[in-house]
């Protein structure tokens, strides 16, 4: 009886949960030799993210570019549809990736879904252990998210909520604004959108995360610096950009997109900030794919949590990520988790004073401990980093993958960059019915089209109610 006991317990103590030791080690043996470098986050730290896909492909709003394909919007959006395939993409996420992840509720706008049905999605990703996060175009009102975050009696249905709010002037039909010629113009949008989340937390105490995504072309990267300049101090706690690709609906590409590269939208993103923002010492899979600096705003100063070129920084993140990748910091109950880092900290006792060191010199960047408490107390301090995520061609995606599936290297050297890539994905989406985690660069590229004629067949936009005879 008492080893059963010490048994569970210690169990639920670990620090890292057997799955997720699991998953990480298979992520890591994945990832091309050069990948695996002291930065890497994946398969030492994080499994990835994931994302819904074919759940309700509808969108209300149409952009240039667009990433649906062009059978999207002859989908219905039906709610027991998405219900039961997030269910089931969840399910197998669950058990290929382990007990927790970041997952994305995406696919078309998922306003469009009924608040009861979009809250059974999140619900469902909860149990399956995803932190979920909604993709919005952010054309919807206050009343929506109510309806979302609360029980029709008024009381709390989710403690907190993430939501990637996307604007930016490629986008056509917003309710009052449906042409916007300038970025500047989508400034009270993105302003109001995130005063919906602050008024529900001040009233309900609903807790939030908020991204602002945008897409970047040659027409609006001249742009970009002064959305980073305006939209920073709005209250987002991750500014995510996309330099469009040639993925989706080819009616809506009317430009050349490869004009724009990850460095230079990198560059106008720190034009916007002032100063340049440290990336070199995380990554997260591909450098070709992904580039984040991840940070604190502390008051109005913006400091990295690893400075640039700072060995003692380096130092830290190698202990982090050697000595408590796979810990789950975000879900395990206080107490718990205080008892889990309390075990590795016995195995590694020298990390406290490198945990020390780390905060003091945090403190010292964000201006002293004055201004660190002050901005504490008036919640002025909050998460903020900086994501640029390039999807890649179709052109470039559907070759690789088909070679990949044959177990065959490519050869020519822009289908194989894209296999390293998928090789080295951070974003992947499921396939119960086949047991598959595919790329989101092969969902898009490869099976959306094919996928959503047969959605149309399946949730065709107008129901017949009798025969047509
Ligand atoms: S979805 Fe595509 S661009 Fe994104 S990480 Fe995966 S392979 Fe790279």
């Amino acid at each position: 009886m008492l080893s059963r006991w010490r048994r569970r317990l210690e169990q639920a103590t670990r620090p890292v949960h057997d799955e997720t030791r699991m998953a990480l080690a298979e992520r890591w043996r994945a990832l091309p030799q050069r990948l695996q470098t002291p930065e890497q986050l994946l398969g030492r730290f994080a499994v990835g993210c994931e994302g819904t896909q074919g759940v309700f492909p509808r969108c209300n709003l149409t952009c240039s570019p667009c990433y649906h394909s062009a059978d999207a919007n002859k989908v219905r959006v039906d709610g027991a549809h998405t219900r039961q395939q997030v269910d089931d993409q969840m399910g197998l996420l669950r058990a290929r990736r382990g007990p927790r992840a970041h997952a994305q509720l995406i696919g078309g706008e998922v306003s469009l879904l009924a608040p009861e049905d979009h809250a059974a999605a999140l619900e469902s990703m909860r149990r399956h252990g995803r932190e979920p996060m909604s993709m919005t175009h952010g054309d919807f009102d206050s009343n929506y998210l109510h309806r979302l975050a609360l029980h029709p009696d008024g009381s709390r249905r989710f403690g907190r909520l993430s939501f990637a709010g996307h604007f930016d002037s490629l986008m056509r039909g917003r309710r009052g604004l449906p042409r916007p010629r300038s970025e500047s113009e989508l400034n009270p949008f993105r302003r109001r959108f995130a005063e919906m989340f602050r008024e529900l937390a001040g009233e309900h105490g609903v807790d939030y995360f908020l991204a602002h995504n945008m897409t970047v072309t040659p027409h609006n990267i001249g742009q970009v610096a002064a959305v980073v300049h305006d939209v920073v101090p709005m209250g987002y706690s991750m500014l995510s950009f996309q330099p469009a690709a040639y993925v989706g609906d080819g009616r809506r590409w009317s430009q050349d997109f490869r004009e724009v590269t990850i460095n230079d939208l990198w560059e106008q993103i720190e034009k916007g900030m002032g100063h340049p923002l440290p990336w070199q010492d995380l990554a997260f899979g591909d450098p070709r794919c992904n580039r984040t600096s991840w940070g604190l705003l502390v008051g109005d100063r913006w400091i990295p949590i690893l400075e640039a070129g700072s060995t003692s920084d380096r130092r830290a993140r190698d202990r982090v990520l050697n000595h408590y990748g796979g810990v789950d910091f975000g879900w395990t109950p206080r107490p718990a988790l205080l008892v889990k880092l309390g075990r590795v900290l016995a195995r590694h006792p020298t990390d406290m004073v490198c945990a020390v060191g780390w905060v003091a010199r945090a403190v010292r960047r964000a201006g002293g401990v004055r201004r660190v408490l002050t901005s504490l107390t008036r919640r002025r301090l909050r998460p903020l980093s900086f994501v640029v995520h390039a999807f890649m061609d179709a052109d470039d995606v559907a070759p690789a993958w088909e070679l990949m599936r044959a177990g065959v290297t490519a050869k020519e050297p822009r289908v194989l960059a894209a296999q390293e890539r998928l090789a080295a994905c951070t974003y992947s989406m499921a396939h119960p019915e086949t047991g598959e985690l595919v790329p989101a660069c092969v969902q898009h590229s490869v099976l959306d089209p094919t996928q959503n004629r047969g959605l149309r067949q399946l949730l065709p936009l107008n129901v017949l109610t009798r025969s047509p005879s």
